[in-house]
């Protein structure tokens, strides 16, 4: 017998994997989000979050034996899914949210590795800049960049920042510096 997974840890899988589908990467509000078993329910697959993987209703009927969308839906299970829709692009959108205020959190650390005190008046290009190499490279990489231009050119310096940028775009690149 199918046990159902309660929104609850519906949530705590989607919150996992990103609101989007394991298998093909969309997302809400163009994908609708299942939950799907690893190890099936009828091969013994249980409902633990180790089990359970986010899929797109596409990716998720190419599997089903008999798919949902045949049979007829009621008027409270519409409801129901209008509901559904609307908490995971809520959820999308928060997980998105939380992604760029790490990236622009992470872009003004390594601002101040280039120079200390930047969060007053620094410039907007730069920032462009170093938010562009977080999100490509990640941080790390990125402040051992700041760091070995700043001890080469000195921190603050002009030809510190070009080529803190020269090292940032190699590494995009895949070169060695
Ligand atoms: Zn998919």
């Amino acid at each position: 017998m199918r046990t159902p997974i309660s929104k609850r840890v519906r949530f705590e899988v989607f919150k996992r994997d990103g609101f989007a589908c394991q298998y093909c990467g969309a997302v809400p509000p163009q994908a609708f989000l299942h939950v799907d078993h690893i190890n099936p329910v009828s091969l013994g697959g249980d409902n633990s979050e180790d089990n359970l993987i986010t899929a797109c209703e596409s990716c998720n009927l190419g599997k089903a034996a008999v798919p949902l969308s045949s049979v007829p839906k009621s008027l409270a299970d519409r409801a129901a899914e209008v509901a559904e829709r609307e908490a995971q692009i809520a959820g999308y959108a928060a997980v998105m949210d939380a992604a760029l205020q790490r990236i622009e959190d992470e872009a003004w650390r390594v601002a101040e590795c280039l120079q200390p005190g930047a969060s007053d008046g620094y410039s907007r290009d730069r920032i462009n800049g170093i938010r562009h190499f977080v999100r490509t490279l990640g941080v790390y990489p990125v402040i051992e960049a700041a760091q070995i231009a700043s001890g080469r050119y000195g921190i603050g310096s002009t030809r510190a920042f070009k080529y803190f940028c020269g090292i940032c775009w190699a590494k995009i690149r895949g070169e060695r510096e």
